[in-house]
């Protein structure tokens, strides 16, 4: 294992390995960089990004997508790896594909999944630099027991049958077996500046870095080089944390997902408050006079969650017809719609429910609209309304995601470049509202100017992409160079230079903005 010397490895007894920082680093300041050992495009995107540096090949549609080179094209031999330029294919050749690429020739035009070539490209490895990666992999966790009691262990078997009759190894099935299990623990996506998963990762010296639900630090991609950046101050011996899972949703599910997925009781600092904070994940509202409630506390000792039931507001004297059992018919309610699993719209039909869900827990006014479940099934409506033209619903989703959502996630600092994907999608969809000049019934009553809209928003993702991508970043010069550029040739040389001597104060961005506020909080009453 490589370390960067920027951080040391450190055992902390009782719960095992950590790293911690080597000196300070301030805010939104890198920690460290480096390729990760092995990568591997997803599935769903190998035939149109890089293997080797994961840029995506720009299709029609994709264009406005961060990062994008013209085309890629695929290896002559296996016909199912594919690159944006012969260097980046003679890299990829001398560090794995030379030795995997006979076995995808073999398996065309069937591709193994990218956990499986992910798992061959390691049990792949040659000679002496077999033995260290190896050895480097020995301390992590495989939860292999615990793995075994789930559904998913059989189809770990299978996979890894596979990967080891592939590539060939001397290992024992069972050896191959805990391998694909820790690489199950320890790897990680790779998301766009947008988001978009392009494919997966593994990096025994990533591996070691711990989760918090407050995390101080967040991992980004700059092509195939990943970034750890902090989030807040981080000081000389602290230890540093990113998360790994979906982190806005409430303290309970949180800690049920990662014994779920991680098999470990989540301790950090926002699940075992010694002191309690006003945790914005975890409220309940007054449907009378919307106080915020925060329900859930644990037993700093044991670490056992406690719900602490709400009997009347504090505020209003509101009593809770259901009371002593609030929280628990909430969350059973919550738990009922299903929308806590809505990551994906999949088609018309799904749109219509997960609408109808949404407007029937927004009616209840128990759960504040910046929370979990609202949050992820929200966003992934956006998508949909992009594809039917819908800037109606877009636009009003978008307001909330931005005015109601994202401000108060971003008290939580890691969701910045969740954030920036965010505003991103904003810019897309605002230049489609623009280009489509035709816009639906009730948008036009809000006189909103949107292409101030958009300018605004698009010097605002330039200001803050360096906080989450450092300077110079490829995405920072694809958004200066995509859109502002469409932007100054809508204008007109005389618009656009008003635009670039001026702030966004000046320009009355806020104004407009604002109406667009407007719209979001009336969209949501009619829905
Ligand atoms: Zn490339
Ligand atoms: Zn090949
Ligand atoms: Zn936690
Ligand atoms: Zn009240």
């Amino acid at each position: 294992m490589d370390l960067p010397e920027e951080v040391i490895k450190k055992d902390f007894p009782g719960r095992g390995n950590g790293l911690v920082a080597a000196k300070n680093f301030p805010a939104y300041s890198e920690i460290f960089r480096k390729m990760p050992e092995v990568w591997v495009p997803d599935s769903d995107y190998r035939s149109r990004i890089c293997a080797n540096c994961l840029l995506f090949a720009a299709a029609t549609g994709d264009s406005i997508q961060a990062g994008t080179v013209a085309k890629v094209f695929s290896c002559g031999k296996c016909r199912s790896t594919y690159y944006c330029s012969q260097e980046c294919q003679l890299q990829d050749w001398k560090a794995y594909h030379k030795r995997e690429c006979k076995i995808l020739a073999t398996l065309a035009p069937q591709v193994p999944p990218s956990t499986v070539i992910l798992l061959m490209r390691i049990l792949l490895i040659p000679g002496n630099k077999r033995q260290r990666f190896y050895s480097a992999m020995e301390t992590l966790r495989s939860h292999i027991d615990d793995r075994r009691n789930t559904e998913d262990f059989e189809t770990s078997v299978v996979m890894s049958k596979g990967a080891k009759e592939y590539s060939g190894t001397e290992l024992t099935l069972e050896t191959v077996v805990e391998m694909l299990c820790k690489i199950m623990t320890n790897s990680f996506s790779i998301p766009l500046p947008t988001y978009d998963i392009v494919g997966i990762m593994f990096d025994t010296s990533i591996s070691l870095i711990n989760h918090s639900c407050d995390p101080n630090a967040v991992i980004v991609f700059e092509k195939n080089v990943l970034m750890v950046r902090a989030v807040r101050p981080i000081r000389k011996g602290e230890e540093i944390y990113i998360t790994y899972t979906d982190n806005t949703m409430p303290m309970p599910r949180r800690k049920k997902a990662l014994r779920t997925q991680y098999f470990f009781d989540c301790q950090c600092t926002a699940c075992c408050p010694a002191s309690l904070r006003p945790d914005p994940r975890n409220d309940f509202l007054c449907p009378t006079c919307g106080t915020a409630f925060q329900p859930y506390s644990t037993n700093s000792h044991t670490g056992v969650q406690l719900y602490t039931d709400i009997q009347e507001c504090s505020s209003c004297g509101y009593e809770f017809p259901d009371s002593p059992n609030v929280v628990y018919n909430i969350e059973h309610k919550i738990a009922n719609t299903g929308l806590a699993e809505v990551f994906d719209i999949e088609n018309d039909r799904m749109a219509r429910e997960v609408l109808l869900k949404l407007k029937e827990l927004y009616k209840l006014k128990t759960i504040p609209i910046y929370r979990s479940p609202f949050i992820e099934p929200m966003a992934s409506l956006i998508p949909y309304c992009i594809k039917h033209a819908d800037w109606n619903m877009a636009i009003g989703l978008l307001g909330i995601e931005y005015f109601m959502q994202d401000e108060v996630r971003s008290q939580l600092p890691e969701y910045a470049p969740v954030r920036l994907a965010h505003m991103m999608r904003f810019v897309v969809v605002l230049l489609y509202v623009i280009l489509d000049g035709e816009c639906s019934k009730t948008l036009p009553q809000y006189s909103i100017d949107f292409r101030e809209c958009l300018w605004g928003l698009v010097v605002e993702l330039e200001r803050l992409i360096p906080t989450v991508y450092g300077e110079n970043s490829a995405f920072e010069k694809h958004v200066r160079e995509k859109f502002k550029h469409v932007m100054l040739k809508q204008m007109g040389p005389v618009l656009a230079r008003m635009h670039m001597n001026s702030t966004l104060e000046k320009l009355g961005w806020y104004k407009e903005m604002d109406k667009i506020k407007t719209y979001a909080m009336d969209f949501l009453d009619r829905v």
